[in-house]
């Protein structure tokens, strides 16, 4: 168990929170009995003692995408994607305070199949993409999308106009990645985020459960982020659709994957052997299908909300 915060480093101002709650029972294997805390002057929350490193790597590695599981690339949306109202929100949120024909490297700080990236490309075609990512699946449509991968940050030896990152800082065991990236941003670049939001003072203790996030963030913790960093807030809002809609979904997801274990076999995947290819097809499209139809639909969308599910922002690089 840590004494010190993982951002400011340091000691005696972390108060503990919560219990660390999990999705997937079996994944305590690797996380350990985690606790949540807080420290007070960063107002950032993070899970403490922090996972073994190579425990770590080998969950995401072996056991986060496996079949079965909530990330298997069974139930991700696949490419058409990037159509979902969702990410046309992202690019109207960045098009407001980024000139995009001032672009021209984007770094993708953990791409997945590169989404954002890809959409921006579609209408600024002049921008080259650029990323770091190491799962062979994703790497492949990565590729076919234009980006080039490094195969680690310090493999970079340029700067870049724009980072994104959604949906992956939340996942570290500490911001010296964040602070890297930050060297690599250019006289002017700008870092654009997103992460979940975890008023653990207000709604957010009611959540159904934690993993595989590690540290968790409100609004406050990215003004304290942005003046370590030594970047710019030019914008920090809320996004997304409601806290509440997002527990009802995770206590569904809950339910239906907490008694995963790996290489036990459960009656879905026995059928999954003997069902042919297309019917599987189909039936991940019509998946697809209702998930866009329940949540990435602009209706759904409360930006600039406490309430909300997301916190994003735009730091700037003005040195
Ligand atoms: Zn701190």
């Amino acid at each position: 168990m840590t004494k010190n915060c993982i951002i400011c480093k340091k000691d005696n101002n972390l108060k503990f929170i919560d219990n660390y709650k999990f999705e997937v029972e079996s994944d305590l294997d690797f996380f350990g009995n985690l606790k949540i805390y807080e420290c007070k002057d960063c107002k950032i929350y993070f899970a403490n003692p922090l996972p073994e490193p190579e425990k770590l790597n080998s969950f995401y590695s072996d056991i986060y995408r496996a079949p079965g599981r909530p990330h298997n690339h069974e139930y991700n949306m696949g490419e058409e994607n990037l159509e979902d109202d969702r990410f046309l929100n992202y690019l109207s949120y960045l098009t407001t305070f980024i000139d995009f024909n001032k672009i021209n490297n984007i770094f993708d700080f953990g791409a997945g199949i590169g989404d954002l990236g890809y959409l921006i490309k579609k209408n600024f075609q002049h921008i080259n993409l650029h990323c770091c990512e190491n799962d062979k699946f994703s790497l492949e449509i990565l590729k076919r999308r234009g980006y080039q991968n490094y195969s680690s940050l310090e493999k970079i030896n340029k700067k870049f106009d724009l980072i994104i990152s959604l949906h992956t800082i939340e996942h570290l065991t500490s911001l010296d990645p964040v602070f890297e990236l930050k060297t690599k941003l250019v006289s002017g670049g700008y870092f654009f985020f997103e992460v979940p939001n975890c008023p653990f003072d207000k709604s957010f203790i009611n959540r159904p459960y934690d993993s595989p996030h590690i540290i968790f963030f409100t609004k406050e913790s990215w003004h304290n982020i942005s003046k370590l960093l030594e970047l710019n807030l030019v914008d920090l809002t809320y996004a997304s659709y409601s806290l509440d809609e997002a527990f009802k979904a995770m206590s569904e997801s809950k339910d239906r994957f907490k008694y995963w274990k790996k290489d036990r076999l459960t009656f879905r995947d026995k059928l999954r052997k003997i069902i042919p290819p297309f019917i599987l097809k189909l039936r991940r499209k019509i998946i697809q299908f209702n998930k866009k139809k329940n949540f990435n639909r602009s209706k759904n969308f409360i930006n600039n909300n406490e309430n909300s599910w997301c916190i994003r922002g735009i730091l700037k690089n003005e040195n």
